[in-house]
């Protein structure tokens, strides 16, 4: 079984930023800038927004943590979002979800401004997505994407099931599969027999957010899998995914393991997305 490597794949990306962050200095006089926006204490999440931060540093580029307290209101958010979308030293905006209960992350996504959507979650960069002219992609199924690519892995015609519906992840993974040709089927908590279609698919993306829920028995001999979960398990908090990728040597053609799967892609392409935003602002792309 081919075991794709996120973190080796990560890595590649990473050094491809490092000369564009240098070259957009050398024009612009600074480094292409990312504004993390984090609300309350959750530690999970803060980890994720440290972890940003120093992926920025490490290819050159720069960052600001916006530290929210647990009460903000929903204006006083919104009022810190419009004023990231008129700074014209931030190049990206990041809201780290999940925001606390009281907040409206519609909201948010409503308000950041497209064009500097560093996480390509807002109804702008969605609907440029769903109607096949995308600016800037979600990053985890954007980071699937590369992840197939780099390993030759072409989805055109194949079969694929995505599992899981989220804005994040499932909807634009179904919608990036099936603009590379792939036929797709998205299943949910409410699909019938699930595995009577997973085990039908050459390729299953399974993000449904339940630890070690899918098995060898769920997948064609020779199938592609990508796990997109994350789970802490068990008393030691080992990291898991979605599917028992134990069982998958021998069986699979090919599958991510967690960690240093689908994860380490998703941080690498919000640079990517962060660069990109930034050379645009600056004129560098031609369109
Ligand atoms: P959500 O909880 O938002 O969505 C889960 C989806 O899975 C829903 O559409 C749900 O269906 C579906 N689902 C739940 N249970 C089942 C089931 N038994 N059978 C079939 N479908 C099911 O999760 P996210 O999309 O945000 O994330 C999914 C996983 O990916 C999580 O583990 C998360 O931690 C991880 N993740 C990892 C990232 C990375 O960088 N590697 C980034 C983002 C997320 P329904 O719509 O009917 O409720």
């Amino acid at each position: 079984m081919l075991i794709l490597n996120g973190k080796d794949v990560a890595k590649e990306v990473r050094a491809t930023l490092v000369p564009r962050v240098a070259s957009f200095k050398e024009k612009n006089g600074r480094a292409p800038h990312l504004s993390v926006v984090i609300v309350g204490e959750d530690s999970a999440s803060q980890v994720y927004v440290k972890n940003k931060k120093l992926a920025c540093e490490a290819v050159g580029m720069t960052s600001t943590i916006h530290a929210l307290p647990v009460q903000v209101s929903q204006q006083e958010l919104n009022e810190k979002i419009r004023k990231l979308n008129s700074d014209p030293l931030v190049d990206g905006i990041l809201v780290q979800f999940p925001l606390p209960k009281h907040l409206c992350a519609e909201e948010v996504l409503k308000l950041i401004s497209e064009s500097k959507d560093a996480d390509g979650l807002t109804y702008m960069s969605m609907g440029h997505l769903l109607a096949g002219n995308p600016l800037v992609n979600p990053c985890t199924p954007a980071g699937v994407m590369t992840i197939l690519r780099h390993y030759g892995l072409s989805v055109e015609g194949l079969k694929v099931v995505v599992v899981g519906r989220s804005n994040i992840v499932g909807k634009p993974m179904a919608l990036m599969l099936n603009a590379a040709n792939a036929t797709v089927t998205i299943c949910h908590s409410k699909t019938v027999n699930l595995s009577s279609y997973t085990r039908a698919a050459d390729l299953v993306v399974v993000a449904a957010g339940k630890a070690r829920m899918l098995g060898k028995e769920d997948f064609k001999q020779g199938a592609i899998i990508i796990d997109v979960g994350i789970h802490r398990d068990g008393p030691n908090g080992k990291l898991c995914g979605d599917v028992r990728f134990e069982e998958l040597q021998g069986w699979a053609k090919a599958a991510t393991p967690v960690p240093g799967g689908v994860g380490p892609m998703t941080i690498a392409t919000l640079l990517q997305n962060t660069c990109w935003l930034a050379e645009q602002k600056a004129g560098l792309h031609k369109t």
